[in-house]
């Protein structure tokens, strides 16, 4: 079993796990970021962002292959194994994984979110065959005809304008009276000819053929409809990828962590940022913000004296 030791672990490699560990190998910090899926993490669902100010785009995937190329460039180490645990051990923390045990004297975890799923029959039968969480990849397949998308918050909003750019009709369907999204979104959606709002009414099931052929949607005064579509999309927010990660930290009532202002957990020496991390503003921005101002509280913790 491997036993190797880092100034810094990074747990996850999306854009905070990125930027920080980039940012902390500069410094001359010896630093492995772990990752058990795809390195990109939340990001790789939009295909246009503009990070830059000159407004040229790219997707997320370029976006987090670059900088992983230069992390690797910096020396950061890429582990793809699991975390299971995170353990103290004689004043440093051993970060246990699928495929061995690694010391770190420093922890970031930013092991990102997902999307939760609704929960519905048909959910998990039509996945990649009508059901899906990236509008922009999966938008094209909707080329005039209709789709419906779940949700009133940011995602919701801003994924059914995509959408709108490729399918028929984009039945947005919302479980309240009000969006929970920005008044901006709001606006967009609520003024596009090819946008139709179900208020205060559920998707109860998903079905079809060999792909999504419709929905059953029941309105606020109980009545039932099936709504014809070959697209589902449901954006209901974000569950943190925090399992067997952070049972001795403080969480928030939704799991997401608790950090101070310098993103320290309750935990002295494990850090959390993004969308692991509560009170998370949720742009590329904000992750980059958070990742930056971390990687510059671990600095001044390894450079004082042990
Ligand atoms: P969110 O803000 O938590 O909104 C989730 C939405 O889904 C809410 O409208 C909620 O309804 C609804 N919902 C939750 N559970 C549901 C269920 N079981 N059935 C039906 N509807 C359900 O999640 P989000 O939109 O993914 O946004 C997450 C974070 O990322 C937010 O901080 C957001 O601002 C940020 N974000 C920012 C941008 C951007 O700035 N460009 C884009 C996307 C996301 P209620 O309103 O009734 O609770």
């Amino acid at each position: 079993m491997s036993d190797k030791g880092f100034d810094v672990a990074v747990i996850g490699e999306g854009v905070s796990g990125l930027t920080a560990a980039g940012q902390l190998a500069e410094r001359g910090f010896s630093v492995a970021t772990f990752e058990r899926e795809l390195f990109g993490g939340l990001v790789l669902n939009v295909n246009e962002l503009r990070p830059g100010l000159q407004g040229e785009k790219i997707s997320g995937s370029e976006l987090t292959s670059g900088m992983m190329e230069r992390n690797l460039e910096r020396g950061v180490s890429s582990v793809q194994e699991q975390v299971t645990a995170i353990e103290p051990q004689n004043g440093r923390w051993a970060i246990v994984t699928t495929g061995g045990r690694y010391i770190a004297r420093q922890v970031i975890l930013a092991a990102g979110a997902r999307l939760k799923k609704l929960g519905v029959p048909g959910e998990e039968e039509y996945a990649g065959r009508g059901v899906s969480h990236c509008a922009s990849c999966d938008g094209p397949m909707n080329v005039g005809t209709p789709v419906v998308v779940v949700g009133g918050g940011d995602s919701a909003l801003q994924e059914a304008l995509v959408l709108a750019e490729f399918a028929s009709k984009v039945v947005l369907v919302h479980r309240r009276g009000e969006f929970r999204g920005r008044e901006e979104f709001a606006r967009q959606v609520l003024e596009h000819p090819k946008i139709e709002v179900f208020w205060s009414a559920t998707v109860r099931a998903i079905g079809g053929d060999k792909v999504v052929r419709h929905v059953q949607v029941v309105h606020g005064d109980g009545r039932r409809e099936q709504v014809a579509c070959t697209g589902f999309f449901a954006y209901i927010g974000l569950q943190p990828n925090t399992e067997g990660l952070a049972s001795s930290m403080e969480s928030s009532v939704d799991g997401h962590v608790v950090t101070n202002e310098r993103m320290e957990t309750s935990l002295p020496g494990i850090w959390a940022v993004g969308a692991v991390r509560s009170g998370y503003g949720g742009e590329l921005t904000h992750a980059v913000a958070e990742a930056t101002a971390a990687a510059k509280a671990v600095a001044e913790r390894l450079a004082q004296p042990v």
